[in-house]
């Protein structure tokens, strides 16, 4: 039980009464479709009397993690029947036939017909929010813009993110990892007697220390994660009382904002994405690339994505926020399976896919200005690190546009940096955890250098999952879907030439969204040999 499809998020909600919870969900079909995804990768639905009630609408979903997640059905019943029986509790309700007060919560996404719920969500152009009360219109109309549909997944996340929070079963302090150990009391003084006559199952050492009263060893052995046992219900975590701010507004541009005053007009409304030749480079499809990869791939018009991870399986506890992968992709490598999926949804995209960690030699050789890269960075492959370049790898991303940086360390993300840096193009770096996330854009304001320092910009540390030894983390597709979209969102405006997001820095804490200038960090003082800091720290 402990490696299931929810382990990682265990320490952040009370998972069976979130799998017993009732959600009601309405809005256009796209918005149920949104909201529907994520409720089943969170576990509504399994346990009875836990369920998710669609108000049917006259389209099927048709967004692209709907797609990925049930492939295409003409009608809600053929949908049910074929992809949810056995698995979680769906009902379908007409229009007009809804009972409030058969369900926990309603939520409403890009609500049509004035059905609003407990927490509703509203999309419009680069403005989106989410209220607890009848939404305010917006006047001005932005129509379908190139980013709607990553505003609504941003949306989308905050809504639901919201929604565990007002039904109370959040804890009100995340509790990454839960082990359960057994103590025992050794009668002898001697450790190492100790040691060598008792073991743990399958012959584990014990740690020992001296019992207080020094006539005897306290042992303890920690339970291996194999046992089926879930540890997060032998603790109990208070759990966060909460009251929905009026509005939370998670936009690019405020939801009541003037457009002709914002600087909005050099947006690309009702335009598309000029060039048909793009070419983008994502570097991890794991819980960030998984959303931001499938939005991007949409707005593309045609053109290359290069997709690089070299985590070569996909695993059961990935399944509760990478949208990318199904069970039966267990076992698959993430870059494969990733560009496979999707080459089906759009087949005028050509696909690469590169089953490796990026390295620094994929960089390539010193840069032209002189910089030499190994006195930059030390260089944790060592000299046999150059023998294996991947030509391939190193041309892909020597002609991207673009770099996606949804990693979990950062000396990838700075590897990664070096190539932008080269190619004179910008990165969107991401990151998230828990329920903090933080995307930003660098380019010539400023690179991993400038903003974390060179010592944090090169540590090495791959946070893993539970295994003894890594920093374990706990993970939630609120988060991920959130940092993942707002990716994507600043890719197709980069893509399409706007500027309105220059130097700007994008955090989430807990489903609050904040925009900052970034600014030099107040701990780090060393010059950046590439960026005058001057410059960006005004
Ligand atoms: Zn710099």
């Amino acid at each position: 039980m402990r490696m299931d499809r929810f382990h990682r998020q265990r320490g952040l909600v009370d998972q069976r009464a979130l799998m017993s919870t009732r959600v009601l969900i309405s809005g256009s079909a796209d918005g149920v479709g949104e909201l529907f995804v994520m409720l089943r990768q969170l576990g509504v639905g399994v346990i009875e009397p836990g369920s998710i009630g669609i108000v049917t609408t006259d389209q099927m979903p048709a967004s692209v993690f709907w797609k990925l997640m049930y492939g295409e059905f003409g009608s809600w019943e053929d949908w049910r029947e074929q992809t949810t029986k056995g698995r979680c509790s769906v009902e379908l309700i007409p229009q007009g036939d809804i009972v409030r007060d058969d369900w926990d919560i309603h939520l409403t996404l890009e609500e049509e017909n004035d059905m609003f719920g407990d927490v509703n969500g509203l999309v419009n152009g680069m403005c989106g929010i989410v209220t607890g009360s009848i939404p305010p219109l917006r006047n001005i109309g932005l129509g379908m813009h190139p980013i709607h549909a990553a505003m609504r997944t941003v949306v989308a996340a905050t809504l639901v993110n919201e929604a565990l929070k007002v039904i109370g079963i959040r804890n009100s302090i995340p509790v990454s990892e839960v082990w359960l150990t057994v103590s025992c009391r050794i009668e002898t003084a001697d450790q190492q007697l100790a040691r060598d006559h008792v073991r743990g199952v399958g012959g584990v050492l014990l740690d020992v220390s001296p019992s207080q009263d020094g006539l005897a060893t306290i042992a303890r052995y920690r339970y291996p994660i194999e046992h089926d046992i879930d540890t997060n219900e032998l603790i109990a975590v208070e759990k966060q009382e909460y009251a929905l701010p009026e509005i939370i507004d998670v936009g690019f541009i405020p939801w009541d904002s003037d457009f002709q005053h914002t600087g909005c007009e050099h947006s690309v409304e009702n335009e598309e994405i000029a060039s048909p030749a793009s070419n983008v480079s994502i570097l991890g499809v794991g819980g960030l690339g998984s959303w931001a990869t499938p939005l991007i791939c949409q707005a593309l018009h045609g053109g290359v994505v290069n997709i690089i991870d070299g985590d070569d399986e996909i695993e059961m506890h990935n399944l509760n926020r990478q949208v990318l992968y199904r069970e039966q992709d267990i076992g698959g490598a993430k870059a494969t399976v990733a560009a496979s999926r999707l080459s089906e949804l759009f087949p005028h995209l050509q696909f690469n896919s590169f089953e490796t960690f990026l390295r620094r030699a994929h960089v390539g050789e010193a840069s032209e200005e002189g910089i030499d890269l190994n006195e930059l960075f030390s260089d944790s492959e060592g000299e046999n690190g150059v023998e294996d370049i991947d030509e391939e790898l190193r041309q892909a991303l020597k002609t991207s546009q673009i770099y996606l940086g949804c990693l979990d360390n950062m000396q990838a993300r700075t590897i990664l940096n070096e190539v932008a840096l080269k190619s004179e193009m910008p990165m969107i770096n991401g990151g998230g955890e828990s329920i903090h996330g933080v995307v930003e854009r660098l380019h010539d304001e400023g690179c991993m250098v400038c903003r974390y320092g060179t010592e944090v910009a090169n540590a090495p540390e791959v946070i893993s999952c539970t295994e003894e030894g890594a920093r374990p983390i706990t993970s939630i597709v609120t988060t991920t879907a959130y940092v993942g979209a707002m990716m994507a969102a600043l890719t197709i405006l980069e893509l399409s030439g706007s500027i309105i997001h220059h130097g700007m820095r994008y955090t989430w804490l807990d489903g609050i969204s904040n925009q900052s200038q970034v600014c030099k960090p107040p701990w780090f003082d060393e010059p950046c040999i590439r960026h005058n800091l001057q410059e960006i720290v005004g």
